[in-house]
């Protein structure tokens, strides 16, 4: 919606984008396959990548025909990303990559992956040296291995990467600029309302099934819930305007990502004390299907995209400024 006229997009503003994406959340659509490209690859390409890298892969992402993937996490390096070991070496005309990503969302289906790579040897200043390159998903030397999450799907994957050459024009930005970029991207990441609204249809079935049969108690505990909710929608439309400004607030939208999946899995909590059910995914009552897969994937909201000890630690920066 918002990105140029001339790459397929709507020149329309971030807050024009924020209301659709609330209303397909809201509605439970199945948003996923486009999620990443659409929220963080695009906006970085128009910000970091070259003309030619934007006019390949913009339209084809607006067309809805190219999904992305992230490659920032590695079996050893999750939350200290900086510690990543994925090496890209220099050769003639582009990067030869070796290594391995991990949790990588729907890496069986996408397209590319953005990879945060080491392309210089580790210094002092620990952020220096890292850069993304843009990787086929579909090289031979690519291999993606489903994972499984405990409810049964395979939403992520690990991805090893064998020896991958990659032209020079897929390094994305700067070469040494990886940890600048990524950090930018991560408040695209981190503050939108898919971090509140993930047990939404939840709320609206626990609503339905309050209407039939309510007390004060549990009057006051969804009610709860709802006033929280709306602090953590206006919260995230003021970070959504300062990112629509060209800012990238990094502090504002951690706060929003603890605060957000906090009340995500509140909801779970609330719904299954106020009507517990025997939990079982393929039920045909619509609020006993939505409580046991938000009771699955719970555990997955406060670490996607940064857990909470280490989105508090940068809150903890951000207050100290
Ligand atoms: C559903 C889902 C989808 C994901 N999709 C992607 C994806 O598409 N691409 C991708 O790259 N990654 C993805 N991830 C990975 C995610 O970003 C990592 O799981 C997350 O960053 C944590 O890293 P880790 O799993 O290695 O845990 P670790 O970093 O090992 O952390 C383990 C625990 O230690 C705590 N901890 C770690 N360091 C500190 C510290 N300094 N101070 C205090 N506590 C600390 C953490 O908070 C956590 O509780 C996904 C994860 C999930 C659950």
């Amino acid at each position: 919606m918002t990105w140029p006229k001339r790459y397929g997009g709507g020149e329309q503003s971030g807050m024009a984008r924020f209301v659709v994406i609330e209303e397909l959340l809201a509605a439970g659509a199945p948003v996923a396959a486009h999620w990443i490209a659409e929220r963080q690859t695009g906006p970085s390409l128009l910000r970091f990548g070259s003309d030619e890298q934007r006019a390949k892969f913009l339209p084809p992402i607006v067309r809805g025909e190219c999904f992305f993937a992230i490659g920032m996490s590695e079996p050893d390096s999750g939350s200290d990303l900086a510690s990543v070991r994925t090496v890209a070496r220099a050769t003639e005309g582009g990067w030869i990559i070796s290594g391995s990503k991990i949790w990588t969302s729907h890496a069986t289906r996408a397209h590319f992956m953005i990879a945060l790579c080491r392309s210089s040897e580790r210094q002092s200043d620990r952020h220096s040296g890292l850069s993304q390159f843009i990787i086929d998903l579909s090289s031979p030397d690519v291999h993606v291995r489903p994972i499984n999450l405990m409810s049964g799907h395979a939403h992520f994957a690990e991805v090893n990467l064998d020896s991958v050459y990659v032209g020079e024009e897929m390094l994305l930005g700067d070469e040494g600029s990886g940890w600048q970029q990524v950090n930018a991207e991560l408040a695209y990441e981190r503050s939108g309302p898919e971090r509140f609204l993930s047990t939404y249809p939840l709320l609206c079935a626990l609503g339905d099934v309050l209407e039939e049969n309510c007390d004060s108690f549990a009057d006051a505990r969804f009610g709860s819930l709802v006033a929280n909710l709306w602090t953590l929608h206006s919260m995230s439309e003021s970070v959504a305007e300062q990112l629509s400004a060209g800012f990238a607030p990094q502090f504002e939208a951690a706060m929003v990502k603890d605060l957000g999946t906090q009340f995500e899995n509140d909801v779970v909590d609330v719904a299954s004390a106020l009507s517990p059910r025997q939990l079982l995914e393929g039920s045909s009552d619509v609020f006993t299907r939505l409580l046991a897969q938000s009771v699955l994937a719970a555990p997955a909201f406060t670490l996607r995209g940064g857990t909470t000890e280490i989105l508090r630690g940068i809150i903890a920066k951000g207050l100290n400024q």
